[in-house]
């Protein structure tokens, strides 16, 4: 049994709270270690070595920090596929897709090696005579991350590098479902000449997030996960005078208009709802298929699902994993059960899933689903596909429109004015034109709008950078003592 543990002082700290939490091999259903779960003076300490790092490394040059970036992303990408396979062993996803997350990691990595292009701030000369005006961006101090177990890699990429690269010192909490690729990460980071405090690894569950929401010497929170708790999270941690990002859970509609290729709009939702198993937050869960499309449409994406090869990611060839837990499994399952009796047809029904032991549930496709239906106003956070037919453009836009969630969506069609009025139409966060899922590059930002999203700024890239520092503006004046006077009126410019 592989024993987890925390990372403070740049090492391997174990707990003695004598809580810990069970990980599993996801594929074959095996628990294969146990996450120790901090207690709050594990937290404490934490914070404390966070705290005492943060004066040198505020201090630290620009392009001493710059540096350290470009070591750390050569040594994370000298290890990609260590951590891929870390990644496969505990979250379940195919070898294929965790190198991709891990892909996508490092590029916010690259982003925050450019810190010194980054922190630039503005100056004006000769604002009023004699006068200068100029702006600086400051570290925060110790900020938190809180992390899902869907991206264990990427999503901490998407927040450490930018905080570490702004001067702050970082606390990680990941998901304690897949806790290891944090501490695998923190080894190199290490490596690449982080200095020890800079950034630490607290295991743990709600007495973990809790300490983090409430902890004075902490100052920013990043959070992505689901929508209840992203809620709590925000809520808890403004309350107790913190700045915080609080990202949320997700329901993403694929609007096909009747003029698009049905078979690319088909592939594409096959990939963007079953790839990792649809546990991804910008994963396509639903399908609005214009009525005069939708029976060739639904055709064409049940006859692809038979040839979406599902089994463990271990091994080379597949390309669908296992959900995360048993409990998540059952859950989903309850989904596609309670479908037709509120009237939705289960076309292709993915349980029981393959492989002895391990939590899978196959693609599933449902059609005939309505808003008010549980699998339609639901995160299912699964492979089940869900098919909504609607009239055409307008109809669809006004159901996502109506959805509590605005993460991601997608539109297909050959027509470029249907799209643009689309990209201006849609209240969702990321749109994709004949992209199914839009994850932004680095160097936008990732966010969604409503339930999606808790707080006002989006993560990583340029809103990354606001985040994790604070603006200041000098104003400044060398005057000629000689021509000093007291001067009591409100300063002017004129
Ligand atoms: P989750 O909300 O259950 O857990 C996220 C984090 O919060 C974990 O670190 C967990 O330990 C902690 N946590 C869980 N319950 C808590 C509680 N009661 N009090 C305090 N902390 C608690 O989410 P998850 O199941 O790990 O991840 C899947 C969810 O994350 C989905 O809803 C998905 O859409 C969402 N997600 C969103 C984005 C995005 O960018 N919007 C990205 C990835 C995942």
């Amino acid at each position: 049994m592989n024993n987890i543990h925390h990372w403070v002082d740049g090492k391997i700290f174990e707990s003695t709270s004598g809580r810990t939490g069970p990980v599993f091999n996801p594929a074959t259903g095996e628990q294969t270690g146990q996450v120790d779960l901090a207690s709050v003076e594990e937290v404490d300490a934490a914070v404390a070595s966070a705290k005492a790092a943060f004066p040198a490394w505020r201090s630290t040059s620009l392009s001493k920090r710059s540096e350290i970036m470009f070591r750390i992303r050569e040594l994370v990408d000298a290890n990609r596929k260590e951590i891929a396979s870390l990644l496969t062993a505990e979250h379940g996803k195919v070898l294929s897709d965790a190198m991709g997350e891990v892909a996508r990691g490092i590029e916010n990595i690259e982003f925050a090696c450019g810190v010194p292009h980054l922190m630039k701030g503005g100056f004006s000369e000769q604002a009023a005579t004699g006068v200068d005006v100029f702006s600086i961006r400051q570290p925060l101090g110790v900020v938190a991350g809180i992390t899902p177990f869907n991206f264990p890699a990427m999503v901490p990429m998407w927040m450490f590098a930018n905080a570490l690269a702004c001067g702050n010192t970082f606390v990680l909490k990941p998901s304690e479902k897949d806790p290891s690729a944090s501490l695998f990460i923190a080894e190199l980071l290490a490596q690449a000449g982080l200095p020890e405090g800079c950034f630490n690894v607290v295991q743990g569950d709600k007495v973990a997030v809790d300490r983090i929401l409430e902890h004075p010497d902490i100052a920013a929170v990043s959070f992505v996960g689901s929508t209840p708790i992203a809620k709590y999270i925000y809520e808890t941690g403004t309350r107790n005078g913190k700045r915080v990002q609080a990202l949320g859970g997700a329901k993403n509609h694929m609007l096909v208009l009747a003029d698009a290729d049905l078979d690319m709009a088909a592939d594409a939702s096959i990939g963007a709802a079953y790839g990792a198993a649809g546990e991804r937050c910008m994963a396509i869960s639903v399908v609005l298929a214009a009525e005069s499309i939708a029976d060739e449409l639904v055709a064409k994406i049940a006859e692809r699902i038979p040839n979406v090869k599902v089994g463990p990611g271990s091994e080379p060839g597949f390309e669908m994993g296992p959900l995360i837990t048993a409990e998540h499994r059952d859950k989903v399952a309850s989904y596609i059960e309670g479908a037709p009796t509120e009237g939705a047809t289960v076309v292709i029904d993915g349980r029981p899933g393959s492989n002895d032991g391990g939590f899978f549930i196959n693609p599933t496709l449902l059609d005939n689903v309505k808003p008010g239906m549980s699998c339609y106003d639901n995160e299912i956070f699964g492979p089940v596909l869900s098919v909504v037919r609607v009239h055409g453009y307008e109809d669809g836009v006004e159901i996502i429109n109506a959805n509590q969630f605005a993460n991601g969506t997608a539109i297909y069609t050959r027509d470029g004015g249907a799209a643009r009025q689309f990209q201006y139409d849609i209240q969702v966060g990321m749109v994709g034109i004949n992209v199914p899922i839009p994850v932004p590059v680095s160097y936008y930002s990732f966010g969604g709008w409503k339930a999606s999203l808790f707080g006002d700024t989006h993560m990583y890239g340029p809103e990354g950078i606001n985040f994790y520092t604070r603006g200041k503006v000098v104003t400044s004046r060398w005057p000629d003592p000689a021509t000093s006077k007291i001067d009591l009126g409100f300063p002017e410019t004129r």
